[in-house]
């Protein structure tokens, strides 16, 4: 199937909704039955039927069996948020005495489920290297379970060798979890490399306009299943219907979206390489990234973030940069229409010291749909008042 026919027409059974173009959105929290018999059934057939919407609904349906193919999955899951679906993922497949490897410097709130929340069930974890797969290989230890992944990651976008850590994963027997938010399903598919399980923050680019929160893990039936009817139905982490709807408006333009965002990102990552008051950019889709080649080979292309590495390192001076910029807009998250700018002091104070943090000249950018000149000529204007 290819994408268009995966964003237009799948899942979509126009017949079954008086032919509607748009999909309704079916605002129920339960569904009825004609006979008891047919109420079993259903109940013993959750993952299948709609019988409450905790479960299933129609409207949810729709959306999964998209993001599934788009992801070369047979199925999937969507979720409250990035971090519910990651936590669930992680869940399923762990427990008590058990051990992670997780590359280094994951998402912020990743870190916290493997450095606060699992220690506290008895799960330990190991942060490694993931841009070096020997590495990966000698963190594994022999009650090692879970293998995490984030390639790229969102601030200094380190890669890792999916095959090769897919391949280190199946020697040792262990899961892996790929977070594939950066890339979004068209950039990157890891389970064609062998990952067991995908997960996105569907908040970013697959809803793309900064209006819904959610997330999705995506991988074999059988997985899906098994997360189903377990850490889905019981921690409940779900999305309404409405917000399925959304994200399925928002997908019918994924694809020129990224295209749009992806462009604007290589143009101003051009620029921003260039101009003198910048020590370096962090960008996979640069020749000056370290892992080029990497990207080039693994993934279809780069998105719309890219870090600038400043020549200041006077707190002050970035503050006024990123406070001086127009269309860029101070905030977090990324993957919708605007641009947008975060310095790393955004997420700290940078009197209390940066030890493990990220540098104070750090400052990440998404680039929106906006047109291109109208950024740089925002760029060059803040960058004079530094
Ligand atoms: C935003 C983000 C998450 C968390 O997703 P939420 O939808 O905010 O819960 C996870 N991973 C990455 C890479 C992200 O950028």
């Amino acid at each position: 199937m290819d994408i268009s026919e995966i964003i237009n027409l799948e899942g979509e059974t126009h017949s079954s909704y008086f032919n509607a173009v748009a999909p309704p959105i079916i605002q129920t929290s339960n569904f009825c039955f004609n006979t008891v018999e047919d109420m079993r059934k259903a109940i013993a057939g959750e993952f299948e039927t709609p019988v409450y919407s905790r479960g299933n609904n129609p409207t949810l349906a729709i959306l999964r069996k998209k993001l599934a193919a788009l992801e070369h999955a047979e199925d999937c899951l969507v979720t409250a948020s990035g971090c519910a679906a990651i936590s669930s993922a992680a869940l399923a497949f762990l427990k008590s005495g058990d051990h992670v490897v997780c590359m280094d410097k994951p998402y912020s709130w990743t870190r916290h489920l493997f450095s606060v929340i699992l220690p506290r069930f008895g799960i330990e974890t190991t942060y490694t290297d993931g841009r070096d797969a020997a590495k990966i290989n000698a963190a594994v230890r022999k009650n090692t379970r879970l293998l995490y992944l984030e390639s790229p990651n969102s601030w200094t976008f380190e890669l890792q060798d999916l095959k090769e850590a897919a391949a280190i994963a199946k020697r040792f027997n262990l899961v892996t979890v790929a977070d594939n938010s950066y890339c979004t399903p068209l950039l990157q598919n890891p389970l064609d490399f062998g990952i067991d399980l995908v997960v996105h923050s569907a908040s970013k680019y697959l809803s793309g306009h900064s209006d819904v929160v959610a997330g999705v893990v995506c991988g074999k039936r059988e997985l899906i299943k098994k997360i189903f009817e377990n850490e889905y139905m019981t921690l409940g982490g779900i999305i309404a219907p409405f917000d399925a709807w959304l994200m399925l408006r928002g997908l019918r333009t994924l694809e020129v979206r990224l295209e749009k965002s992806s462009a604007n990102a290589a143009i101003i990552a051009d620029f921003l390489a260039g101009h003198e008051k910048v020590q370096g950019i962090l960008y996979p889709g640069h020749p000056s990234f370290p892992q080029f080649e990497l990207a080039r080979r693994q993934m279809k292309g780069s998105s719309g973030l890219l870090t600038v590495v400043m020549k200041t390192a006077d707190p002050g001076k970035v503050e006024k940069f990123c406070e001086s910029l127009k269309y860029f807009r101070l905030a977090v998250s990324w993957g919708g229409y605007e641009s947008l700018v975060m310095p790393a002091i955004g997420t700290y104070d940078p009197s209390e010291g940066t030890n493990g943090r990220l540098p104070v000249n750090m400052v990440r950018f998404y680039t929106g749909l906006e047109n291109a000149e109208e950024l740089i000529r925002d760029l060059e204007r803040g960058l004079e008042s530094v």
